[in-house]
């Protein structure tokens, strides 16, 4: 299949109500696994961060150390339920068709300096691993960010989709029983 008529059909595909919602409460039979690419270092990892609802600690501390503040070589503690609504999506993708859905991080934890350099806002969920702002390989975000619009998440969630290049979205886990969505 071209490029193009991939793009077409992906885009029809995520429009299908009934692959809807992103279940983040289940697990797949594996566990729960992530596939993680860092653009700003070339760093790349395909790990299971929980297994059968337990965590897997040599995985987990895989993903905080991917998703480390980069330019200030700084790593904290990721939110494991972010992590889960990432799994969740990862899951809908694979039903959709997309193979082996990849996040490109392009941040994710930082630290007060480099939030402040970024011009993030002060409370920035950035600060706490509560977010990530990110492409999936091969899938259009506009594409994406409509069709993650349309899922009921269990708890609140932000996320802001952001024209442009590279072309991306944030997404954070912040649990205030309500979603906020922006675009800029
Ligand atoms: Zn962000």
């Amino acid at each position: 299949m071209d490029r193009r008529l991939f793009l077409k059909t992906l885009a029809t595909t995520l429009a299908i109500p009934t692959l809807l919602p992103i279940d983040v409460e289940a697990e797949t039979g594996t566990g729960r696994w992530l596939n993680l690419v860092r653009p700003q270092s070339g760093e790349r990892l395909s790990v299971i961060y929980k297994r059968n609802g337990q965590l897997d600690i040599a995985g987990y501390r895989k993903v905080c150390a991917l998703m480390r503040d980069v330019k200030a070589d700084q790593a904290s503690v990721i939110d494991l339920r972010l992590l889960d609504i990432l799994d969740g999506i990862r899951a809908a993708l694979v039903q959709s068709g997309v193979k082996n859905p990849t996040f490109m991080v392009h941040s994710a934890f930082r630290t007060w300096q480099t939030n402040r350099e970024v011009g993030g806002v002060l409370n920035s969920y950035h600060l706490k691993g509560q977010a990530i702002d990110f492409h999936v390989h091969n899938v259009p975000t506009d594409v994406l960010f409509k069709w993650m619009q349309q899922v009921k998440f269990h708890q609140g969630v932000g996320m802001g989709y952001y024209a442009g290049t590279p072309n991306w979205m944030h997404l954070d886990s912040r649990q205030v029983g309500r979603t906020v969505i922006w675009e800029g």
